[in-house]
């Protein structure tokens, strides 16, 4: 935990905080119900390194082919248009958003470009590419978190959401990192160990909670998992009432739990770039359905205060519930 708070701060120069501040203001504009400036840049950024994935998970929009994207891998000409217009002010940038990251073979290369920046960098992986040889790589680069996804501890479990995946690889994957973090005296990535909460992993949670640091992680998530159809339930759906992010309600049905605000500091502090250069508001709109722009027409701070990315704010605050995207959204 010290060590992710001193890597952050880490980051916070002056612009950065002061921008941080204008962020926070422009929030508390949108919590008072006031139309948000953005005279702010982002806070934190998503962009997609890759936009497919080798795993078909049920309830992910690539693994199911809910979306059919043109096949793409970020460039680093692509990472430095996005970097040009928000490095001086921007905190955090997660390297992860549909597709698997470590399907980009120069994964490495794009986040060693952010941390040289000094800003604060995130992945997040199913980690069956992970060889030794990337994992000395990953800690090469600077990386400061890496978030691995074990859905589960057996080969039952796991393949019941990782279709197609191997959870012997991860097992692997962990030791790999740790090995090349040994090997280089460093103390970063640190691992975050994550597992969806779903029927299939609700056996498994003890297990991980005893072992997570034998694994090679550094902590430990439980992640409530997001189903598309959750009216009427899902085979996946966890037994465990706490587990899930829907609640039962009396006619049978299952409903988000919180009431949804008019507001979101998502939306205010950050963006998604997917792997083709859009530019979307969060990583809920996964098909998508509210591009702010493209990198090919525009330049990210042309996109960011543009027409698009400020009426989609305007409409979060006045009729967020109406929004498709924001009814299935945590971020309550
Ligand atoms: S889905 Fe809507 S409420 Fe949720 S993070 Fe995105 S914009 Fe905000």
């Amino acid at each position: 935990m010290f060590l992710r708070i001193f890597r952050f701060l880490r980051c916070l120069t002056w612009r950065r905080f002061i921008n941080l501040l204008l962020a926070v203001c422009d929030y508390m504009r949108m919590l008072c119900g006031l139309k948000p400036h953005t005279k702010h840049k982002p806070v934190f950024l998503s962009v997609e390194p890759a936009n497919t994935c080798n795993l078909k998970c049920p309830q992910c929009a690539v693994g199911s082919a809910k979306t059919h994207p043109k096949p793409q891998m970020m460039t680093t000409e692509m990472l430095d248009m996005v970097l040009k217009d928000t490095c001086a002010t921007l905190l955090e940038m997660n390297f992860f958003f549909q597709g698997e990251p470590l399907l980009n073979l120069n994964l490495p290369e794009l986040i060693n470009t952010a941390h040289r920046k000094g800003i604060y960098t995130l992945c997040s992986t199913n980690a069956q590419t992970l060889t030794a040889k990337l994992a000395e790589a990953l800690v090469n680069s600077g990386l400061d978190r890496l978030v691995v996804s074990m859905d589960g501890h057996t080969q039952a479990a796991y393949g019941q959401y990782r279709v197609g995946g191997d959870v012997q690889r991860v097992y692997d994957a962990m030791r790999y990192i740790n090995d090349a973090k040994k090997r280089l005296g460093r103390n970063t990535p640190v691992v975050e160990l994550q597992c969806l909460l779903l029927s299939s992993t609700e056996n498994s949670l003890d297990f991980f909670r005893t072992n997570y640091r034998r694994l090679g992680a550094d902590t430990l998530t439980f992640k409530t998992a997001q189903f598309y159809d959750y009216e009427h339930g899902n085979p996946l759906m966890p037994t465990n009432e706490r587990h899930r992010r829907y609640r039962l309600t009396a006619d049978g049905t299952y409903r988000i739990k919180g009431r949804l605000k008019k507001h979101c500091w998502r939306v205010v502090a950050g963006a998604v770039v997917d792997a083709n250069g859009g530019v979307r508001p969060c990583c809920f709109d996964k098909i998508p359905q509210h591009l702010y722009g493209n990198l090919h027409d525009n330049s990210f701070g042309e996109i960011w205060r543009g027409d698009k990315a400020m009426s989609f704010r305007q409409a979060v605050l006045t009729h967020r519930p109406e929004i498709e995207i924001c009814q299935n959204c945590t971020n309550v």
